[in-house]
């Protein structure tokens, strides 16, 4: 066990001050600095990092190529306000994002400084070039914690107790689960039914001529790293297509080479989707978001109907053209898709040593290991992904869960293989350990999970 003694006094600090609304702690982690997929407390205790800041930093931390173009920005400018007048990074960066982007469609870009702000805009966008008011998005789904992308999220009713009412006009239906599917069912079988519920709403209460949009996550992030079936996304994209409603994607957390493809929409065939928001690993971490979409959508708003002082600020552009040249330039889509497959490989295996382990989701460095009481019955075991977590994190691990029973598998995609096999064997010891009964938790830890 490290010892964690600066890092409990900091954090005892830190309840008196920092407002709980944005904490879900898990453990006492003071992070002092970090480089590559390595973090190293206040404490100077070493960690491997399994989280990449949410995934906020696909390139791993303190990115050579990514400190040098901010520092270099700041030095010539730091922010001057995109309203009135303009920046080369900011220019230069939205021509890539553009040309990056799925489809062949000529595309635009709006820049914010948040995943939020950027599902926010995919309502603002969709709604002003259809003239439509009703926006659909998913159970399960995370978009953000503004008014308008938590109105849209379906994760946690932590999100929307106490701050209703929320955004008018949204409606979510559910997110395909194929480990929880009826038995006998085939994947086609599931893709119909869910086709069926997304259908419903449509078929009652929910004019199509007056739906703007539909907002789907390719593969849902928070909900536990959960991807829909190939032929539920084409059924969903044609009846969006036939009814005039945008095809949105919420690339946030799946973007940018974190699934093995450089965008999560590309696990499926041939879809373009018309408008797609970027955040997180868009600038390694800074406050950067983006929208892209089609030019004509993206011409269907004036200003200032979405502008903030600080979007696509140059010193996080920079970071994000630099961002892009490294995932280009060093492999990483590919990298996150040989790695990704031989992780999941490694979970298959110890899945068939451990009855915990309920279902092994992977594409790319990006899992969900479900954790079950028992793997017939599919019962949550939070108290055993807990304890996971725990052990790994006294073990030199960080990993948390989301959904309380799925271990968040999202490395940064540089992570050395030694590193890689380090974390793994601490995980399959940890499994040994709870299903042994030998983790005992702290009182002290405070809340874990969600
Ligand atoms: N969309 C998805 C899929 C996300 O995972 C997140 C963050 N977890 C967001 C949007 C919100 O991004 P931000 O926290 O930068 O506002």
């Amino acid at each position: 066990m490290s010892n964690l003694e600066k890092a409990s006094r900091l954090i005892d600090e830190e309840n008196n001050y920092y407002a709980r609304s944005a904490r879900i702690n898990y453990y006492n982690l003071v992070i002092d600095h970090a480089h590559d997929a390595t973090l190293v407390d206040v404490d100077g205790n070493k960690y491997i990092d399994l989280l990449a800041s949410a995934s906020a930093i696909n390139v791993g931390h303190t990115n050579k190529r990514v400190v040098k173009a901010i520092s270099d920005q700041a030095q010539k400018l730091i922010h001057y306000t995109p309203a009135y007048f303009h920046h080369v990074p900011g220019i230069d960066l939205a021509k890539r994002l553009a040309e990056i982007a799925p489809g062949d469609t000529p595309k635009m870009v709006s820049f914010g400084n948040s995943g939020s702000d950027a599902n926010d805009a995919i309502i603002k966008f969709s709604r002003a070039y259809t003239g439509r008011q009703y926006v659909v998005s998913y159970m399960g789904s995370y978009h953000g914690s503004t008014y308008g992308s938590q109105t849209l999220s379906g994760t946690s009713l932590n999100m929307t107790r106490k701050i209703g009412p929320m955004l008018p006009g949204v409606v979510h239906v559910p997110y395909p689960d194929l480990y929880r599917r009826y038995e006998g069912e085939t994947e086609h079988d599931v893709a119909v039914r869910y086709f069926d519920a997304f259908k419903a709403p449509f078929e009652s209460f929910l004019p199509a001529d007056e739906t703007a949009c539909v907002l789907i996550e390719a593969i849902q992030g928070d909900g536990g790293i959960v991807k829909a079936p190939e032929e539920y996304m084409q059924l969903v994209y044609k009846f969006c297509h036939d009814h005039g409603i945008l095809f949105a994607i919420d690339e946030v957390n799946q973007g940018l080479g974190r699934t093995g493809k450089m965008w999560g929409i590309q696990q499926y065939k041939d879809i373009e989707p018309d408008l797609m928001s970027v955040g997180k690993s868009l600038a390694s971490g800074m406050p950067l978001s983006a929208v892209i979409g089609k030019k004509d959508v993206m011409q269907s708003l004036d200003a200032p109907a979405h502008l903030f002082t600080t979007s696509g600020n140059p010193v996080c552009s920079a970071a994000s053209l630099a961002t892009l040249d490294v995932i280009r330039d060093d492999h990483l889509v590919e990298r996150s898709a040989t790695e990704g497959a031989y992780a999941k490989q490694r979970f298959l295996d110890m899945q068939k040593r451990h009855p915990m382990i309920g279902d092994v989701r992977m594409w790319g460095l990006n899992g969900g290991i479900e954790l079950v009481k028992d793997p017939q019955s599919k019962e949550p075991d939070n108290d055993g992904a807990t304890k996971v977590i725990y052990y790994a994190f006294a073990h030199g691990v960080v990993i948390i869960t989301l959904q309380g029973n799925i271990l968040r598998f999202q490395p940064p995609l540089v992570i050395p293989r030694e590193q890689l096999d380090q974390a793994l064997q601490v995980l399959d010891d940890a499994f040994t350990a709870v299903e042994n009964g030998e983790v005992k938790m702290p009182s002290d830890t405070g809340k874990i999970g969600w």
